[in-house]
C-alpha cells in the first residue's frame, strides 16, 4: 500500500515546512496504525530539500511533480533528475493531466520521463486516465492503454517494484466527484491485465494507485478493492490530519 500526496503549486516555503512538520508529528503519533504502508509526499521544487528535512526522521518519501528529460543544460526553469535525486527524492509524479493539459506533455513525453527517472533510480508515479467525454463516448479503456502503453514504452527490463501507476480520471481530480469503487476496481483491473503484456509476471508487484478526489470519508471503500493498492491524494494532501487518516485507512487495508 502507498498513499502520495501531490501538493501541486500549493505551499510557500513556510507552509509547506509547517506541513511537513504536522505530518512528521502525526507520524509519529500515529506510528503503529500507519506502520502497514508507505507514505510519500510530492511538493513543489522550491520547497522539496525543507520538506525532506522535516521528515528525515520518518519513513515518508519525497517525490518530484514533474522533471525533465535532459540531465542538465539550456531549459529555463526546468529541473532534472540529478536535482531531484540530490534533494531527497525517490519517486516523481510523471504524467499528470494537469501537465498533460496546461504543458502539453504527450505520450512520448511521459515515456521518456520514465526513462530517465529509472536512469536517475527515482521511482515514477505515473498519471493515467480519461476525461468526462471520453468516458461518455465509451473511450476511457482504449485512452488508458494508450496511455499505460505510451508510459512503459521505453521501460524494459525496470523492476515491478520501480513502477507506479496511478489511475486518475481527469473528471474526478479536484471535483469531489470520486470514480465509484466498483469504476475504479474496473479500470484498475484493466491496467493490471496491460501490465501483465508489458512487464510480465511482475505485475501483480506493481503498485497501482487510485487518484481522483480520495478523503477520508470515501477511502475505505476506494483502497479495500482487490486491484487498488493505494492513492494519489491531491486537495486532501494539504493537511496531515487529514492524509495521515487516508494512510492509517490503507495501513488496515493492508495489515
Ligand atoms: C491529483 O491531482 O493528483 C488529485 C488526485 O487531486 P484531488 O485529490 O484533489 O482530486
Amino acid at each position: 500500500m502507498l498513499i502520495a500526496g501531490n501538493w501541486k503549486m500549493n505551499t510557500t516555503l513556510p507552509e509547506a515546512t509547517a506541513l511537513a512538520e504536522d505530518l512528521a508529528a502525526y507520524v509519529h503519533e500515529h506510528a503503529d496504525a500507519l506502520a502497514a504502508t508507505h507514505m510519500a509526499v510530492c511538493p513543489p521544487f522550491v520547497n522539496l530539500e525543507a520538506t525532506a528535512r522535516a521528515l528525515a526522521d520518518t519513513d515518508v518519501a519525497v517525490g518530484g511533480q514533474t522533471m525533465h528529460t535532459a540531465d542538465a543544460g539550456s531549459y529555463t526553469g526546468e529541473t532534472s533528475a540529478p536535482m531531484l535525486r540530490a534533494a531527497g527524492c525517490t519517486y516523481v509524479i510523471v504524467g499528470h493531466s494537469e501537465r498533460r493539459k496546461y504543458f502539453g506533455e504527450t505520450d512520448a513525453d511521459v515515456g521518456a520521463k520514465v526513462a530517465q527517472a529509472h536512469a536517475h533510480s527515482l521511482i515514477p508515479i505515473v498519471c493515467v486516465g480519461e476525461t468526462k467525454a471520453q468516458r461518455d463516448a465509451g473511450d476511457a479503456e482504449a485512452i488508458v492503454e494508450q496511455q499505460v502503453r505510451g508510459a512503459l514504452a521505453e521501460a524494459q527490463g525496470a523492476a515491478p517494484t520501480d513502477l507506479v501507476v496511478a489511475y486518475e480520471p481527469v473528471w474526478a481530480i479536484g471535483t469531489g466527484d470520486s470514480a465509484t469503487p466498483e469504476q475504479a476496481q474496473a479500470m484498475h483491473a484493466f491496467i493490471r491485465s496491460l501490465l501483465h503484456d508489458l512487464v510480465g509476471d511482475g505485475a501483480a508487484d506493481v503498485h497501482l494507485l487510485y487518484g481522483g478526489s480520495m478523503k477520508p470519508h470515501n477511502a475505505e471503500a476506494l483502497l479495500s478493492q482487490p486491484d487498488v493498492d493505494g492513492g494519489l491524494i491531491g486537495g486532501a494532501s494539504l493537511q496531515a490530519d487529514s492524509f495521515g487518516a487516508i494512510a492509517q485507512i490503507g495501513a488496515a487495508q493492508a495489515a
